[in-house]
């Protein structure tokens, strides 16, 4: 998972400090690494990319002194190539048409068979990401105008690619035709934006104009914003359901539904699917079950309590991306209240399962603190297969419930009672038609024709 963010002014205002506060939000999309690309004063493509949090890898009083109006920006979170430096974004390159910058959010599943169709050809990749290969499908089609070589490259691929660009003097924004990643357009005085998310343009003070839509290229230059569609049939769309369970910001909107929203139905359907009468109090991990432990309080009217206090300081256990700091961050960062738990039935609402190590932990963690009965509702469906979409979920035997049922499951983990919702439940709560959601990880179902299914180059 990662988080990109453009910003583009016609009129020639500086943008790039924008570009950095917009990355500051998106900030949980990805902790790994943080870079920025512009237009600098000759025209050509600057960058400056560097590890781990925004404040570490950019200095944000050099950037906002740069004179620029185009410029993009990426916060990595690796689900394709390793987690070093040459693989941050945003990726630059001049091809023989004009300077080019990608930030990329998704994963291309198709990307190992293109890279061996260019290298066979003589390419030479610098990076192990999956998106340079888009800017290498550009340069190899030197015939072409640039926009129409995107158009090209961008019909090659497969799975999951919301795109900012920089392409010559303009900014460019692309989404795949499944609409896997979201992608938004904003607006404050003649300044545009793209970001991942809503929450980021809410700081940089730009209203939201709409989404891009899926199998949509929007450009703006200086003769404002222009759209192309991507001329790829597809059958069906693929939103990221855990978009909403638990990737994005819950102030955040996607496709019309608030990310808060969602989260405190799926509650409130996991209180009618699992009810627990013996429960003295509802409460929820934090952060990421919160807002569904209060749907879950709400509707089930059991009084609702913080039971643990999070260390903010440290990353989200799901993303990072050792066993060792995994099993280490559940200690470091989770901290139960004796008090408030001791001799108590806990309702514990949390966003999924995933190796199963969390919970138990969590667990374990509670009743230590005294707590009579731990029962375990989780606001997803289990999460039995990987995520080839952009998402850095384990494979099939390292996923918990893909290796045991729910009764053993719920024994492993040591909870007295363990439910989730379904996948029904799911689509209702996000409240989009069936047929533009992905819950591939929970059903198996994954885009027409497989994860494995190429497209012919
Ligand atoms: S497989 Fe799961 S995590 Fe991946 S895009 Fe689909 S719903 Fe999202």
């Amino acid at each position: 998972m990662c988080g990109i963010f453009g910003a583009y002014s016609p009129m020639g205002k500086k943008v790039l400090e924008d570009v950095y506060l917009g990355l500051y939000a998106l900030q949980h999309r990805g902790q790994e690494a943080a870079g920025v690309a512009w237009v600098n004063p000759q025209g050509r493509i600057s960058s400056i990319k560097g590890s781990g949090l925004v404040h570490l890898a950019l200095n944000q009083a050099e950037l906002a002194a740069v004179e620029t109006s185009c410029a993009i920006g990426h916060v990595r979170y690796s689900t394709a190539g390793g987690s070093e430096l040459a693989n941050a974004q945003p990726l630059t390159a001049s091809t023989s048409k004009t300077s080019l910058a990608v930030a990329h959010n998704g994963n291309l599943t198709n990307a190992g068979g293109i890279k061996l169709f260019l290298e066979n050809r003589g390419a030479i990749f610098h990076s192990a990401t999956d998106t340079e290969v888009i800017l290498h499908l550009m340069a190899h089609q030197p015939h072409k105008e640039s926009l129409d070589a995107l158009l090209d490259s961008l019909t090659r691929l497969r799975g999951a690619y919301s795109l900012a660009m920089v392409i010559g003097q303009d900014l460019v924004a692309a989404r795949d035709p499944w609409g896997f990643r979201p992608l938004v357009i904003g607006k404050r005085d003649d300044v545009f934006y793209v970001s991942s998310e809503t929450c980021a343009l809410n700081l940089v003070g730009a209203s939201v104009v709409r989404e891009v839509e899926p199998g949509e290229v929007v450009i703006f230059g200086r003769k404002g914003m222009d759209s192309i569609p991507i001329p790829v049939d597809v059958k069906r769309r693929y939103g990221c359901a855990f978009e909403f369970v638990y990737f994005a910001r819950p102030d955040s909107v996607i496709s019309g539904r608030s990310v808060y929203e969602v989260r405190k139905e799926l509650g409130r359907k996991l209180a009618d699917r699992a009810p627990c009468p013996e429960a003295h109090l509802a409460t929820g991990m934090p952060d990421s079950g919160t807002i569904a432990a209060l749907g879950y309080a709400e509707k089930s009217a059991t009084p609702y309590e913080q039971t643990v206090v999070r260390n903010r300081y440290v990353g989200r256990t799901f993303i990072e991306p050792t066993q060792r700091v995994r099993e280490l961050g559940v200690r470091i960062k989770l901290n139960p209240i004796t008090e408030v738990l001791s001799g108590k039935n806990v309702v514990v609402v949390d966003d999924s399962i995933v190796r199963g190590t969390t919970c138990q932990r969590m667990i374990s963690m509670i009743k230590a603190c005294g707590a009579s009965q731990v029962h375990v509702r989780i606001s997803s469906p289990p999460v039995r297969f990987p995520c080839y979409y952009g998402i850095d979920t384990p494979t099939r035997v390292e996923l918990a419930a893909a290796r045991m049922n729910l009764r053993q499951l719920e024994r492993e983990v040591g909870a007295d009672s363990l439910s989730y919702i379904t996948e029904e439940d799911l689509i209702e709560a996000i409240g989009l038609p069936c047929g533009e959601v992905c819950t591939a990880c929970f059903s198996g179902q994954y885009m027409e024709g497989g994860e494995d299914n190429e497209p012919e180059l």
